[in-house]
């Protein structure tokens, strides 16, 4: 209502005036009065149109005109919508900047389709996985771009609870999971997913199952067979049952030795990032541990010899460093020929400590060497069997190595010999010291304990 009071008042203010006129100067007066009047109102009002319509040609840059009255009303309830907008229009781009820049963050490819199959919009992971480009592809139609015959049938079956699992077609070797979600009136979106590290994992879990069950089957069909032909022959004779039961006990130890390696290699990986248990060790009597756990093993086959030329100590797992140099020894023992020679040595290298075991055996080709650590690899199969070996000794030593920040270093000739230094990281050698009476005195003190592995 308050619109109305104003011009209707001046309004009035013109009638009155104008009816002054007319009893004072006669009708002619008058009207022109009133002429003149509606003449200065239509110019106002041309005037005010004009700089209205220029203001709506850029009103984000033009200050709006200024006025009184009704057109000062206008322009102000003008202007005052136009700020609301311009406000909603800038809340709207930065939610759109926002999800754009999520979009981008997006570990996953993502692009948009619509109804026809055409790209309306895609990240840049779907450059990586899917080859795409945001900017040159923007309008084409994916089956020309992705030609693979299962991708085509994919997109062809509109199924959306399915997922194809495909190479990627610009990288071989990433494995991906491609998925369509619906959205909007018809459009779609395609969501690829790098799982090559899932498939690795799965892949290995499948091998792992597959390698303990075949592990576990020839002892298990051997004990078996044995029990089978006792239980069927009671009155065998003692010399043979005694055979029988030999044999058993050995295939129980192998199946015993290989869940205990097992377990071993599980409690590793499950404690990956936490070293308990960090203590100094003195290298000299682990060293003479390992060497007199060597000749129970040779039973007087090798020639077994240390060579300590360092004081130094190292910090870490006693256990788990002594079950890993343990199983270096072990396999000296396992793979030296009868009479062949295996020095254990310990020493400085610039800043790091090297324990290393060297033996004079069978060695091992070049083409063998970076897989030993997996697991269950072996050169040669039945020779680990026969030596009671189980194909996880070196996976241990690496997960052991691995959690004191050490590396394996094998160097092996066929026919000549192997050796495997294991290099201990300077933050984990702990230097002799020099008492006050020059007395050298190796870090810890001898005699420490060194437990059993
Ligand atoms: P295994 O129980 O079979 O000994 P490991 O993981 O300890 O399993 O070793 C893996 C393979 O590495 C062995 O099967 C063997 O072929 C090879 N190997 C390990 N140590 C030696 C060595 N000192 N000399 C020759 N071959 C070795």
């Amino acid at each position: 209502m308050g619109f109305w009071w104003r011009p209707l008042g001046v309004l009035a203010g013109v009638m009155f005036v104008a009816l002054l006129l007319w009893a004072d100067s006669g009708w002619v007066a008058a009207l022109t009065f009133l002429a003149g009047i509606q003449a200065f109102v239509m110019l106002r009002r041309l005037l005010q149109e004009y700089r209205l319509s220029r203001w709506l040609e850029n009103p984000d840059e033009v200050d709006p005109p200024d006025a009184t009255g009704t057109w000062g009303d206008i322009f102000y309830r003008l202007d005052k919508l136009q700020r609301r907008q311009r406000a909603s229009r800038s809340e709207l781009t930065n939610a759109l900047e926002q999800f754009e820049h999520a979009a981008q963050a997006v570990p996953d490819g993502m692009i948009i389709l619509n109804r026809s199959d055409q790209i309306e919009w895609c990240n840049p992971a779907s450059r990586k996985y899917l080859g795409l480009d945001c900017e040159r592809d923007r309008g084409q139609f994916i089956r020309y771009l992705l030609r693979q015959a299962h991708f085509l049938e994919f997109l062809d079956a509109v199924d959306y609870s399915k997922r194809l699992v495909c190479k990627s077609p610009i990288n071989r070797e990433v494995t991906l999971s491609l998925q369509l979600v619906p959205f909007g009136a018809s459009q779609k979106l395609l969501v690829a997913r790098d799982i090559t590290d899932l498939e690795r994992v799965d892949a290995m879990r499948r091998d792992f199952i597959a390698n303990v069950s075949h592990e576990l089957r020839t002892p298990l069909t051997v004990v078996g067979g044995f029990v089978e032909t006792l239980a069927d022959a009671p009155d065998l004779p003692a010399t043979e049952s005694k055979r029988y039961f030999d044999l058993m006990l050995d295939h129980t130890r192998r199946m015993q030795h290989l869940l205990d390696d097992l377990l071993t290699l599980s409690q590793l990986e499950s404690d990956d990032h936490a070293l308990k248990d960090d203590v100094p060790i003195n290298v000299h009597d682990l060293a003479e541990a390992l060497k007199s756990d060597a000749e129970s093993l040779s039973r007087g086959r090798h020639n077994i010899q240390l060579k300590l030329d360092s004081q130094a100590g190292l910090k870490g797992n006693l256990q788990e460093v002594r079950s890993a140099l343990g199983n270096l020894v072990s396999n000296a023992v396992r793979y030296t020929p009868d009479g062949g020679k295996i020095t254990l040595a310990w020493r400085e290298q610039g800043d790091e400590g090297v324990f290393s075991v060297a033996d004079t055996g069978e060695g091992i080709a070049p083409e063998h060497i970076p897989r030993l650590t997996e697991r269950f690899y072996r050169v040669d199969r039945s020779r680990s069997r026969e030596t009671g070996g189980t194909g996880l000794g070196l996976a241990i030593v690496k997960h052991v190595l691995t959690r004191h920040g050490a590396r394996l270093d094998i160097q092996s000739i066929p026919g000549k010999g192997s050796t495997f230094s294991v290099a201990i990281p300077a933050q984990r050698i702990q230097r002799q010291v020099v008492s006050d009476n020059g007395k050298v005195i190796p870090f810890p003190e001898r005699g420490q304990a060194v437990g059993s592995a």
